[in-house]
């Protein structure tokens, strides 16, 4: 399975929202399953799927270069209140794409 479909098909899973987190959680072993992925952890927390072609897919939003993450970053900026806002972004070595983060350098 490629990165892109595996990404696919775990953003399909995660926009249920009807579902259970239970659900979910079932949905996406039965794809890394499927996918012969395995989990990167940091600190407990997932942090990318590893696909048997030792390519990663990121549990954050990846954006294919600095121009849309710096693009995100702005209009998520724009378009939310309060909540902690991303304020840069960051190339990844794990997915070689780019993601946002609220964390400062
Ligand atoms: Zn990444």
């Amino acid at each position: 399975m490629t990165p892109a479909r595996f990404a696919q098909l775990r953003d399909k899973i995660n926009a249920r929202h009807g579902r259970s987190h239970d659900w979910r959680k079932r949905a996406i072993k039965r794809l890394m399953a499927e996918a012969g992925a395995t989990t990167q952890l940091t600190a407990g927390r997932v942090l990318s799927y590893r696909l048997p072609s030792g390519k990663f897919v990121c549990v954050k939003h990846r954006y294919r270069n600095e121009t849309r993450a710096n693009e995100a970053v702005q209009q998520i900026n724009l378009e939310t209140d309060g909540r902690r806002k991303p304020i840069r972004a960051y190339p990844c070595y794990f997915c070689n794409g780019w993601h946002i983060t609220s964390e400062p350098r």
